[in-house]
């Protein structure tokens, strides 16, 4: 790598050993040299090069300095030092290659198929909200109301499959049906994901069940519209960011290689259309907020 040419690390042996040319300095540098030789296809120079403060030569040149004075008076610590550093460097730069080779769990990608995603989930929003209408509660006023409705609703966790949002518009409460499907749709993510062999990840849930406090609220903002015609008010409509996932990030420390988002997002849509010719949801692709739009179509859970 050039940080020291042969001459300078001679000069610097014959510095530290006071020995201007003895067996001792050869063996030594023949010794370095094995060890470059065994090293030379790792990241051993990469390893040493990145512990070297970076535009820091002066702070560099004194700590070799006052090691070179020491040294003159400890010979032999010295040599078992700069033995032991380089022993050290090797064994660091061998095992950050051993995982870099073995240790990522690259994707394999297979059977991804494209979603023509605006035609595909183009549910109208009167349809959605005739549906939830039946299936769904009636508007809730706000949390503490969704609290006591024991068994008209569940409030919903981040779990193996899918994790909440920051909400700040819903709570995290849906009907028992609702929950279910969103607890199908993650499961047959994640199944998917490895069945095509891409590495897990879990959906992000980005709004839920909309209360009449956060209606005034949106009111506000000057959101009306949107605000009180939503599905999302009746506990039956949940929304999933498309262009967002949590990637899972290691399978017992050995790292997973992220999956690009645009095969998520396509892996996603397959699973829901399935779901959605089944009868069960129906769905809106939202280009707005970048999230597909689901409501449950079921009165109970299946
Ligand atoms: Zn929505």
């Amino acid at each position: 790598m050039g940080i020291l040419s042969a001459s300078q690390i001679n000069s610097f042996l014959s510095a530290a050993f006071n020995i201007d040319v003895c067996i001792r300095t050869d063996c030594f540098l023949s010794c370095i040299g094995l060890i470059i030789l065994i090293v030379k296809d790792s990241l051993f120079f990469e390893e040493i090069v990145s512990f070297i403060p970076k535009n820091n030569k002066l702070l560099l040149n004194f700590v070799i300095f006052a090691f070179v004075e020491w040294s003159k008076k400890n010979k032999l610590i010295a040599f078992g030092a700069v033995f032991a550093l380089i022993l050290f460097f090797w064994i660091l730069s061998e095992v950050r290659h051993y995982r870099w080779v073995h240790g990522v769990i690259e994707n394999h990608p297979v059977r991804i198929y494209d979603v023509n995603y605006l035609k595909e989930f183009n549910d109208l929003n009167q349809a959605q909200l005739d549906i939830a209408q039946v299936v769904g509660v009636p508007p809730v006023a706000n949390r503490d109301e969704a609290g006591r409705m024991k068994k008209k609703l569940v409030e919903i966790e981040d779990n193996d499959v899918y994790v909440i949002d920051n909400l700040t518009h819903s709570i995290p409460f849906l009907t028992p049906a609702a929950a279910e499907l969103l607890q199908r749709i993650g499961r047959n993510f994640q199944d998917s994901l490895s069945s095509k062999g891409l590495n897990p990840n879990k959906m992000i849930v980005t709004s839920v069940l909309r209360t009449q406090d956060d209606v005034a609220r949106l009111r506000k903002s000057g959101n009306i519209n949107a605000a009180e015609k939503s599905t999302h008010c009746h506990a039956t409509t949940f929304d999933i960011a498309y262009a967002r996932f949590q990637a899972v990030p290691d399978l017992k420390g050995r790292p997973y290689e992220p999956v690009p988002p645009e095969q998520l997002k396509a892996v996603l849509g397959q699973v829901l259309r399935d779901l959605r010719k089944e009868g069960l949801c129906y769905v809106k692709y939202e280009k707005k907020q970048a999230c597909f739009h689901i409501t449950s179509r079921k009165l109970k859970s299946y």
